[in-house]
């Protein structure tokens, strides 16, 4: 039988009550959407980002300043964490950096800066948080992808690189660590409005070829760029115990993109 949509409206809201959650990229955009929904919906949240940022505070989002490239902070984030909840049921690599220069124009200090931030940072925290899911039998990790991963545009390339390492982790760490209780998947978002949608101080959803190509031919059938609520909900679902069957997956949230010619 279905349920009601109240009653399935109050089932959301409580979804993670009493989860420990740790998320990086909190201050803007996708993160800060993703800690906003997954605090409404119960869990505590350790909100990690390079900066302080007094939005993010509340009684159930705990900012932590920490660069994610800065491993021996990662662990004290983590240990603090551990001392102060005795555990970590969900994390969110949400952190993300992307430089726009063409193959010829690039270098190696934005390639390995792209890694660090984008694929190291999830292996170091990984690693941090792993031993105490296997502890608990239960775990929720979601790695945040890009469309660039099955559609490539120029001058994303180390970007692009990081995003497909993120994919073939997320099922490497999905086979890994099945037999512990932990799932681990990816989203992978499309044109997302958020600060990233600036490209060299344009606002890459605001330009003519965007509007006129993506939206007036319908290139993303939904016809607009998504928001950043958007992408937090499917994370915030994998984050979830609704999630039980679904492992090593990267769920594209995209409007339609990658799905047309
Ligand atoms: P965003 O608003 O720029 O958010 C990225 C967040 O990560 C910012 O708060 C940023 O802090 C933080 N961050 C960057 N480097 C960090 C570091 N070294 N240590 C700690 N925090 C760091 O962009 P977004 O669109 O929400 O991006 C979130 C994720 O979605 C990224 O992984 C991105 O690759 C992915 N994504 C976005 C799109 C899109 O269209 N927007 C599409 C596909 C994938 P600062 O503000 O200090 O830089």
């Amino acid at each position: 039988m279905d349920t009601l949509p109240c009653l399935r409206k109050s089932i959301v809201l409580n979804e993670l009550d009493g989860k420990i959650a740790l998320v990086t990229g909190a201050n803007s955009g996708i993160g800060l959407a993703t800690i906003r929904l997954i605090a409404e919906q119960g869990a505590f949240v350790t909100a990690i980002d390079r900066e302080q940022n007094d939005i993010v505070h509340s009684k159930l989002i705990d900012p932590f300043v920490c660069d994610v490239t800065d491993h021996k902070r990662l662990k004290v984030c983590v240990d603090q964490t551990i001392a102060a909840h005795g555990r970590i049921d969900i994390l969110a690599n949400i952190a993300g950096i992307a430089f726009y220069e063409r193959m010829t124009e690039s270098t190696l200090e934005h390639w390995r800066q792209t890694q660090a931030v984008n694929v190291e940072a999830m292996y170091a925290l990984a690693k941090l948080v792993v031993p105490h899911m296997i502890e608990r039998k239960y775990g929720r990790i979601v790695n945040i992808s890009s469309t660039q991963t099955i559609a490539s545009e120029p001058m994303v390339g180390a970007y692009a690189a990081s995003k497909g390492a993120i994919d073939a982790w997320t099922r490497t760490l999905a086979v890994d660590l099945a037999e512990h209780g932990i799932l681990v998947n990816a989203v992978a978002p499309g044109c997302i409005h958020t600060a990233m949608s600036m490209v060299n101080g344009v606002d890459e959803t605001e330009s003519d070829l965007f509007k006129e190509w993506y939206v007036k031919q319908r290139k993303i059938p939904l016809a607009r760029p998504g928001k950043a609520e958007e992408v937090a909900d499917a994370i915030a679902f994998l984050c979830s115990g609704r999630c039980t069957y679904i492992t090593g997956h990267t769920l594209v949230v995209d409007g339609g993109l990658t799905i047309t010619f």
